[in-house]
């Protein structure tokens, strides 16, 4: 099928201060917009063209480079728009049991996520993640993802400089901590993790 761009689900306003709205606009309809385009017209007259998103990614791993990071940036993208939320909600129910267990507190995770986050080398994403019902936060490299792996992604943030240049210039730290403590959307994470399966792009 041919993959569209996943409406923003708030106003291009709604994340700022921690994410303007040039930077969300740009980044959703060029950035995003382009790995979607570049995507369809790879898997245009293919075996792909009929296939979900997560099974192309699946399919490109591997055995096609360019088909992967264009279909695997469209997964995490429309997976980052959903991650946000105009304002942060708390985490809650077995979601709070299973963060408590992991990380000691809601607090302790946000640093711990921070934290990788900012270590990471280069372009990438940091995701939190379940597995065999633990939490955990997982790191992918370039347009790499988790939407083929055994891990069922609760959120994810975009670590590439487009993300957060305009806002926060090559301060990584400061985007993070605004998106962290500011828009995450707890109530996404829960829903990923209500379901047990990996979200799927909207087809
Ligand atoms: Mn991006």
């Amino acid at each position: 099928m041919a993959f569209k761009l996943t409406p923003l689900p708030y106003a291009d306003t709604a994340l700022a201060p921690a994410i303007s709205a040039a930077t969300l606009s740009f980044h959703h309809g060029k950035h995003h917009q382009a790995y979607i385009d570049k995507t369809n017209a790879a898997i245009e007259g293919t075996d792909h063209a009929t296939a979900s998103l997560e099974d192309v990614i699946a399919a490109a791993r591997g055995t096609n480079a360019g088909l992967f990071n264009n279909a695997a940036q469209s997964y995490n993208h429309g997976f980052y728009w959903h991650s946000m939320a105009s304002e942060t909600t708390a985490p809650s129910g077995e979601l709070v049991a299973m963060i408590e267990a992991a990380y000691g507190s809601v607090d302790d995770l946000k640093v711990k996520l921070s934290e990788k986050g900012a270590g990471h080398f280069a372009s990438g994403w940091v995701w939190l993640a379940e597995k065999d019902g633990k939490l955990s936060i997982e790191e992918t490299h370039d347009g790499d993802t988790l939407a083929d792996s055994a891990f069922n992604p609760l959120l994810v943030i975009d670590l590439w400089e487009h993300a957060y240049y305009l806002d926060h210039q090559n301060k990584r730290p400061s985007y993070l901590d605004a998106v962290i403590n500011q828009k995450l959307d707890w109530a996404f994470a829960s829903d990923n993790l209500a379901r047990g399966t990996t979200w799927q792009y909207p087809g």
